[in-house]
Formats: structure tokens, sequence, C-alpha cells
């Protein structure tokens, strides 16, 4: 067996102890004879897979009895439908602040429902900096704010939580565990698991349980948040595989210590990186030093027309999925839970070598 540092955005990589439990598990699951793939999601061995995947869920994050967890299918991007389905009507006005690509579909998809008010918007300067909060304009009565605490492609992430009453909705998709968050201070949290929590196909969202009774009763059932809330997200047949998966990652992060172990070994990870980036002469982040994100780290070379020697030579490493977004350009190393500080260790020793043959 080869295994490569896998730098990818998404899907990206999982723990090794994970998929070795799963290749174990898959002919007979826990002494039934069947693969976790082949039972019903309403038996007793799945529904007891469903209730500790929350019990963890819920203990890492520390989510109060007063929010709902869901676990439904389509994405962090139907849930940019489902926020303000579930949320406004549509003569009420929404709060979007720009970050990054995200945001921006986020608050594309909410102007088909509602009134979006754009409260900040970072496009003026390529999505590298998050505007000042006193800076920001937002509407006297909004139903929500939303926000994108960490953008994926410019790499651009809030280290505070906005001020106010006003409900906010964060997609935490590439950002969600990375760290201990303080939920009561968000109405909702979503996130794609395919990042940070396992295999595309599920999200998980978090919602207030006074934001439900928010939804009118004329949108689809399966975008009714109350609904997956009311059934333990078992409105229709749920992603059991996915869903298997996430709770065996949700256990592995309990026995590694939580999140506060999680944010140990993420900050030094990133602090790492940007630290060999900003000392070279060679590379560079173009993003404000306090907004830079702990999980996804661009940057470029000096010197564009190496790219493609760089990318042939790291993976040749063993280093893999290093291409930037195709909006950014250049490089990104998108360095998640399941990214081991090794293989930050290993990427930071490639640069560097790279730099001394070429640079
Ligand atoms: C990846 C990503 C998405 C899109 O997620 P899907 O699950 O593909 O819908 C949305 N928001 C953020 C911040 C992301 O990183």
């Amino acid at each position: 067996m080869s295994r490569v540092y896998n730098f990818s955005a998404g899907p990206a990589a999982l723990p090794l102890e994970v998929l070795e439990t799963i290749r174990n598990d898959i002919p007979d699951w826990q002494g039934t004879g069947m693969s976790v793939m082949e039972v019903s999601h309403r038996s007793k061995d799945f529904v007891s897979v469903a209730e500790r995947a929350e019990a963890n869920f819920r203990d890492l994050l520390g989510i109060p009895d007063s929010y709902s967890v869901l676990f439904t299918q389509g994405g962090a991007t139907l849930q940019m439908s489902m926020a303000p389905m579930n949320l406004a009507g549509a003569d009420d006005t929404v709060d979007y602040v720009i970050t990054g690509s995200w945001g921006k579909k986020a608050a594309g998809e909410a102007r088909k429902f509602c009134n979006v008010n754009i409260a900040a918007d970072a496009a003026d300067e390529n999505f590298t900096y998050i505007p000042d909060e006193s800076s920001w304009q937002r509407g006297d009565d909004a139903a929500y704010l939303h926000i994108t605490p960490n953008e994926t492609i410019a790499g651009v992430e809030f280290h505070f939580v906005p001020a106010g009453d006003t409900p906010i909705v964060a997609d935490m998709s590439s950002t969600i565990l990375s760290r201990p968050i303080d939920v009561n201070r968000y109405g909702v949290i979503y996130a794609g698991a395919q990042k940070n929590i396992g295999p595309a196909g599920i999200t998980v969202v978090v919602v207030r349980n006074d934001l439900l009774d928010r939804a009118p009763l004329n949108i689809p059932h399966l975008m009714t948040w109350r609904s997956y809330a009311e059934s333990g997200s078992m409105t229709n047949t749920p992603p059991t595989f996915a869903w298997y998966v996430a709770d065996l990652v949700f256990q592995y992060l309990v026995d590694l210590g939580g999140l506060a172990a999680m944010a140990d070994v993420n900050s030094r990870k990133a602090r790492k990186l940007y630290e060999a980036i900003d000392g070279s002469g060679f590379y560079s982040n173009p993003v404000r030093e306090d907004c830079r994100s702990w999980m996804n780290v661009p940057f470029v070379l000096a010197d564009a027309s190496l790219d493609s020697r760089f990318l042939e030579e790291s993976a040749q490493a063993g280093l893999a999925n290093l291409k930037g977004h195709r909006s950014v350009g250049g490089m990104r190393a998108s360095i998640y839970n399941a990214v081991p500080e090794e293989a930050v260790d290993a990427l930071i020793e490639f640069m560097n070598e790279f730099e001394r043959v070429n640079g």
C-alpha cells in the first residue's frame, strides 16, 4: 500500500484509521453478515450509528439542547437555498457579508427568495481580507446575517464572530471541527461533509430550535429543516454510508481529545506553513495576516511559469492535489483535520528544496 499526503480542497483526506475500519467492516458489519450499505436506515443497528454520530458531534462542538442537529443531502449548496426558504418571507430582507466565491453564491441563491442586502463585499480586493465590522452596512430589520467563516478558495477566515442579536447563518463547510466554537453565537451552522467530516453526500445543519418555526408551509417537505428535526433526519432514506463514515470520524476526533486538541495541531500546521511562505522570497500569500485560513492556504510562485514543474515534482514527491483553484491560480494546500502535521512538514521541506533549485 502506498498513501500520499493529500492536500485536496474537497472531497478531501480522511484519517487512515477510519479508512481501515471501513475496510474491515464492509463484508460483515458488526456481526450482521451484511455491510452497513445493505441494512435499513430504520434498523436498530443503523439507528444506533445515527444516534452516536449526533451525540459525538454535539459533544465535540458543545451544542446545547436548544439546537437541533440535522443530517441532510444536497451539500452546502442546497443549504444556500434552504436558509432563505426556511428563515425569510418574500418581503423580508437578509444581510450577506461576501468574503469569497461561496458567500457570493449564497447571496445569489437568497435573491430568488427574498431581498438581499450586501452588508459588505471584499471583491474589491480579490477576497484577500474581511472588511472591518464597523464598515458593514447592515439592515435594521434583517431576518438573518449570512457569513462564510472560511472561504475555501481564497483562504480567508473570520477569527471573530459578528456582533448583534440578528441570527447568524454560517457556512462552515471548510472550517467546522477545526477548533472549538461557541455555537450559542450562531442561529444556523451548515457544512457539507467532504472537507472536514467525511465523504461527499451528507451535510450537517445545526439550527437553533426557535428558528425552525419560521418556515412557511408551502416549501417542499425535503427542504424544510423542521421535517428533519422531527424525524431524526430520516425524512426519506438518508445517505447511510456517508453518515456511517461521519460517525467514525467524529469518534476518531473524540478519541484524539476533541476540538481543543485539533485546534492545537491545526494552528501549528497553519503557522508553520505561513511562516515558510512569508519567510521566502519565492512564495507568497496575498491574504491579510489577521484573516488567514487555518484550513486552506493558497500561495503563488514568484515565477508562474514554474507552476507546472512545481505540481509535477510535488506529485512525484508524494504531495498530491496542490493545484490552486482556477479563479486564483498558483497553489493551494488544504490542511484539514485529516492532514497530519508530517504532511505539512514534508510540504515545507519540498518547497524549500524547490526554491533552492529554481529560485
Ligand atoms: C465546498 C464548499 C461548498 C460547496 O459544498 P457542496 O457540498 O459541494 O454543495 C460551499 N461552501 C463552502 C465554504 C465550501 O467550502
